[in-house]
């Protein structure tokens, strides 16, 4: 039985293609399998599968040489019908109903689309249909485009307050080192607590999809540090799913969950930071204020300099002088009035605390 109740499963381009680059569709009915058989048993699950381009890139060959936007439209337009097909048939020989939700980072850019994408998931859930997440690579552009889907899957997994994110991708788990380096082990459990690992992790990003170690490891441990357990395994283990959650000695990497509570509006924000429409620059006496044990707004007197154009409510980013982002908020402003109140006493806060995500805080 699973320790967990409600999972998010983050499939990677890897796992789905095989070495041709076409489609391994008997991989996916295997990953299917094991998430039926998890369904049945009553976990909810909210499964983020890539693979859409990489599926569609072997469906279709382009009449001309196209740029990578114009071709990631097409093949992602084409591989996620063929994706989502698939999957449809998969589930339904189980009696189980999957849904397609198709995100992009604007579409959870605001509270409002934010609380409106998470209705979706949960009225899906409610009706036990297990949605299928991918980005709509058909309208997101670079700018505009998450990472990749790990980024994606660490916000769904915080939006629905899952107690469990697994990250499938084509290796075992972190490695200390090169994975192709004999001597290099999957480190097992990395602690909230832990010092970070970055300068361990290799920076290359694998052959299908977009991300690699070191943005998994990074959203990880944001995921982690919210109280969600995060798990980095590969999914082209058979069985590897049903091993992973009845905690059997599976090589994986494990971040184990902080403790610590942070209200949903805090976890909204602290994954918004590409979403970002300015930056507040504050001094020293408040960086010590807002860093410090005690909870504390961010005030106009401590503010030195602001960039850009935003509205109240907009989410910024908040820098010290020596331009290290500290964290970043909702603003209670919008940015001509924030321009006024410049280093002013007395005023209202222009983040209030509750709206306020610290990263050194949140550690
Ligand atoms: N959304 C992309 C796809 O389905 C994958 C992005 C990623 O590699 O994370 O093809």
């Amino acid at each position: 039985m699973s320790r967990f109740k409600r999972i998010t499963i983050k499939v990677g381009s890897n796992v789905l293609t095989r070495s041709d680059g076409k489609l391994d569709v008997s991989r996916m009915s295997a990953l299917v399998d094991q998430i039926a058989e998890l369904h049945k048993q009553g976990v909810e699950i909210i499964l983020v599968s890539s693979g859409a381009v990489a599926s569609g890139k072997s469906e279709i060959h382009a009449k001309s040489k196209l740029d990578a936007i114009s071709s990631r439209q097409l093949y992602s337009a084409v591989g996620q019908a063929k994706l989502i097909n698939r999957y449809y048939d998969f589930f339904k020989e189980h009696g189980i109903a999957c849904g397609q939700v198709l995100t992009t980072k604007e579409s959870l850019g605001t509270r409002r689309h934010y609380l409106n994408q998470k209705n979706c998931m949960r009225v899906m859930l409610d009706n036990n249909v297990i949605p299928v997440m991918n980005e709509n690579d058909t309208i997101a552009v670079t700018e505009l485009m998450f990472t990749d889907n790990d980024e994606l899957s660490g916000m769904i997994a915080t939006m629905m307050d899952a107690e469990a994110l697994i990250l499938l991708s084509n290796i075992d788990g972190i490695y200390a080192g090169s994975p192709e380096d004999p001597g290099s082990e999957v480190i097992k459990i990395i602690h909230p607590d832990q010092q970070d690992l970055s300068e361990y992790i290799r920076t290359d990003t694998s052959s299908f999809g977009r991300g690699g170690m070191l943005t998994k490891y990074r959203i990880a441990r944001k995921v982690a540090n919210e109280g969600i357990e995060v798990i980095i395994a590969n999914g082209k283990k058979e069985n590897i799913l049903m091993e992973l959650l009845a905690d059997d000695a599976v090589v994986c990497t494990r971040f184990l969950p902080s403790s610590k509570e942070i209200s949903g509006v805090k976890k909204w924000i602290s994954h918004s930071d590409s979403f970002a429409k300015g930056k507040i620059y504050v001094n020293a006496g408040a960086k010590i204020a807002l860093l410090g044990a005690k909870a504390s707004s961010l005030l106009p007197i401590g503010v030195i300099a602001v960039e850009g154009v935003f509205e109240k409510d907009d989410i910024v980013k908040i820098f010290d002088d020596s331009d290290n982002q500290l964290g970043l908020g909702r603003i209670g402003f919008n940015s001509e009035k924030v321009a006024d109140m410049i280093g002013k006493k007395g005023k209202k806060p222009i983040i209030h605390y509750d709206y306020l995500y610290l990263e050194q805080n949140e550690e």
